[in-house]
């Protein structure tokens, strides 16, 4: 289980003001990315926050960067800087690094949904999940995350999360990596035939994999398991589907 780094322990500057809230005014657990470098420090966050911007602390509620660290923010119960107008009812989360175009990493995600389940956790019922894009006009937090958020936040704990998930699987196969795969696949618009998401790994799927992998270019001709390149190539096409 991750856990959360406290700010006294990232060095984080006092806020110059803050006002609290009560886990009944949240109802929304609202996904950033900070569209920049993914070495970004929360210390440099909040500096650009404070010195630039001229807030009163960093604008988002927790921060997460690449290697699934999670930083405390304003945390759980203090009024952000993030969504305006919902800024008492959303609890920010900003993902460090700039994903229009490509996930974040696998540890980064699992902390995603690790952190929206002790948000629920806290308040005792389901917060409701929004992009940043969905309440504001704004691109955020990136067409590619924005896709992820939607079909993967607030699924089973056991949901896998990234192409790395993928690799090894192969026709004859069942369970949920499967499932993953063919919800990626179909999502990516490729035909499962009439067993649909079965979480077998039939010749069905095994077709909708190289119809994925031809899609992106591949000269490969089996569907019938996922290397590295066909995990890529599937994440790629579901990726432009929703871009
Ligand atoms: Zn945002």
């Amino acid at each position: 289980m991750p856990a959360i780094i406290p700010r006294a322990s990232w060095g984080a500057r006092a806020p110059r003001s803050r006002a609290t809230v009560n886990w009944t005014q949240r109802t929304e657990f609202v996904v950033h990315h900070s569209e920049g470098p993914a070495t970004q420090t929360p210390k440099a966050i909040q500096n650009f926050h404070m010195d630039s911007r001229g807030w009163a602390d960093l604008g988002y509620n927790f921060l997460i960067s690449a290697d699934g660290r999670i930083y405390e923010g304003r945390g759980w119960l203090v009024v952000g800087a993030h969504a305006p107008n919902h800024n008492t009812s959303g609890i920010g989360v900003c993902l460090i690094g700039s994903y229009t175009k490509t996930l974040p990493t696998a540890a980064a995600l699992e902390s995603l949904q690790w952190l929206y389940a002790e948000a629920n956790r806290r308040k005792g019922s389901a917060l409701r999940i929004r992009r940043h894009r969905d309440v504001t006009s704004t691109d955020c937090p990136g067409g590619a995350l924005a896709s992820w958020v939607s079909a993967n936040l607030g699924k089973t704990s056991s949901t896998p999360t990234g192409e790395g998930d993928m690799v090894g699987l192969k026709q004859g196969d069942s369970g949920e990596r499967v499932k993953f795969l063919q919800e990626l696949l179909r999502a990516g618009g490729h035909d499962l035939g009439p067993a649909g998401i079965d979480g077998e790994y039939g010749p069905a799927t095994s077709r909708a994999v190289l119809a994925a992998r031809k899609a992106e270019g591949s000269k490969q001709d089996f569907g019938d398991r996922i290397t590295g390149a066909a995990a890529k190539q599937i994440l790629s096409q579901f990726i432009k589907s929703h871009l």
